[in-house]
């Protein structure tokens, strides 16, 4: 099994696509968006601006720029409405679709945020769950190297317990 976690800065890991947790628009943002953007140079906008947007829980491929990543893989995941308004679901299929690109282009590794657990307020506990459980589920079919980034030393602990709870039965 090829899932790892890695404590630090995303836009610093030399990886075939590293993901962004976007918005809607696609035109850049705060948070680690920003971050990707001022790493990855004005060329990332222009290629975003013609994509047209991305719906929540979809994910779209561009170019990584002067990013040591290849590709910037751009998912959106939904805002935290108090988890009855299918955010679960939402947040699964950001994943999921963000692996799926990486498949369908033939990618090797990976490397994710975690995705809507900064503005967009998504309980931290509640996110790495599924970040871990939809990671181990794509593993059962393919092969690939899937980094969990922390940013901070709580979503490293956080990311570590739930991959023991899920791979020690
Ligand atoms: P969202 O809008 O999806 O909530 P944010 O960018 O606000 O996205 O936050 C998502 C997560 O990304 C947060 O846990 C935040 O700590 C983390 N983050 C912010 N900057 C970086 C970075 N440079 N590398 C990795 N993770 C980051």
């Amino acid at each position: 099994m090829s899932l790892r976690v890695v404590k630090g800065d995303i836009t610093k890991l030399k990886v075939d696509a590293i993901v962004n947790a976007a918005n809607n628009t696609l035109l850049g943002g705060g948070g680690v968006d920003g971050a990707i953007h001022r790493a990855a140079g004005a060329e990332l906008l222009e290629e975003c601006r013609t994509l047209g947007g991305c719906e929540t829980g979809e994910a779209k491929l561009t170019k990584g720029y002067q990013l040591p990543a290849k590709y910037v893989i751009h998912t959106v995941g939904p805002v935290w409405h108090g988890g009855n308004n299918g955010e679960a679901e939402l947040l699964r299929r950001a994943y999921r679709n963000s692996l799926e690109i990486a498949r369908e282009k033939g990618l090797k590794s990976i490397a994710f945020p975690a995705i809507s657990t900064g503005v967009y307020g998504y309980p931290k506990d509640a996110a790495a769950e599924i970040a871990v459980k939809t990671a181990l589920d794509f593993l059962k079919d393919y092969e690939m190297d899937i980094i969990l980034v922390a940013f901070s030393d709580g979503d490293n602990l956080r990311y570590q317990k739930q991959i023991e709870g899920n791979c020690g039965n």
